[in-house]
């Protein structure tokens, strides 16, 4: 009997040595220490014994069971070791590669110019003053020297909310009239920049929301020289310290006189080409004295003050820059156009 139990050691180590799997592990458990092993046979037959052999045989047996589980609990914590480094191996973080490049934001195209003219007229002494988008026809015409029979109402196709009298705002302009009323009779020097606002056909040239920046100087003393000074200074700081420029008699009712300041067309050099149109010259803003109406609705007597005013397109001054053909760029969240910024 006891050579039968070393038989049974014996095999089920062999067994073992051989086992590779968690299954083939569970397998050889049932097989050689389960309930109807023969290990397990032989201890149960125990009684069978003659007396006398029942310790020696029941010790040697209780051995063997011990060596198997032990053997067995050796090679259990072996698989899972394997398979653990396997796993390691196999799932290996390989800290050579490079990173992900995580993408940069950047300016919106518009903004930049918008800084760009912050800075200057910062430079120059220019607070800037925001205003509502959200307007009175008082503020946005009639107070400008607008009233509603007049004919220029036609220049700005406007949005009107469904309250009569409340509109979306055309132009900065009506800005002009709350910083006056906010600050007579001190001086002013503000710009005004902010979205504007038009019902029209979005086109290439045309879009119903846009940027400007609005100026405003108001004091004693203030002449057309001070305009035309002011704004060459600003022209020259914007473009270049050679640029050219020239003003051309304008026509707005908020301003007399009024005049459009252009640059000599910096693609072509004043030559005359596709983006002047073959006359030479690029307008950049519009300008004028303030109207003496106007300054009286702001609260300055017109007799003792006087001002000048001027106003641009930062997406226009964006698409001369950059050779842009289509204002609907700006607005259309396109990051091939974006990106290139
Ligand atoms: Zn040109």
């Amino acid at each position: 009997m006891i050579e039968n139990l070393e038989l049974i050691l014996t095999r089920a180590q062999q067994a073992l040595a051989g086992v590779e799997q968690e299954a083939d592990l569970q397998a050889w458990r049932v097989r050689h220490l389960g309930r109807s092993s023969e290990l397990s046979q032989v201890l149960d037959g125990l009684k069978e014994l003659p007396r006398e052999q029942r310790p020696a045989v029941g010790k040697r047996a209780n051995e063997v069971k011990t060596a198997l589980e032990a053997a067995h609990a050796a090679r259990q914590a072996k698989l899972q070791a394997t398979a653990l480094e396997q796993a390691l191996s196999r799932e290996r973080v390989d800290v050579s590669l490079p990173g992900r490049r995580i993408p940069l934001g950047r300016m919106h195209p518009a903004t930049q110019t918008l800084l760009e003219v912050y800075a200057i007229w910062r430079e120059m002494g220019f607070q800037v003053y925001r205003s509502r988008d959200v307007e009175t026809d008082a503020f946005n015409f009639e107070l400008l020297n607008i009233p509603a029979y007049h004919p220029a109402r036609d220049q700005w196709d406007t949005f009107y909310t469904t309250t009569p009298g409340v509109l979306l705002r055309t132009h900065t302009s009506p800005g002009q009239i709350r910083v006056m009323r906010e600050r007579a009779p001190e001086p002013i020097r503000v710009i005004l920049p902010g979205m504007c606002y038009r019902y029209e056909q979005i086109s290439a040239r045309s879009e119903i929301q846009f940027n400007q920046v609005e100026g405003l100087a108001v004091g004693e003393n203030i002449t057309f020289a001070d305009l035309k000074g002011t704004l060459n200074a600003f022209a020259r700081r914007m473009f270049g310290d050679q640029v050219q420029t020239r003003f051309r008699a304008a026509h707005f009712p908020f301003t007399e006189p009024s005049a459009e300041l252009d640059i000599e067309c910096f693609v072509c050099g004043g030559a005359g080409c596709g983006v002047c149109k073959s006359t030479g010259w690029l307008e950049i803003l519009g300008s004028g004295m303030v109207h003496p109406t106007v300054l009286l609705n702001g609260g300055y007597d017109p007799q003792r003050f006087s001002g000048f005013a001027f106003g641009m397109g930062p997406e226009r001054l964006t698409m001369l820059k950059h050779r842009i053909e289509d204002i609907r760029y700006f607005w259309a969240n396109d990051l091939r156009f974006l990106e290139q910024f």
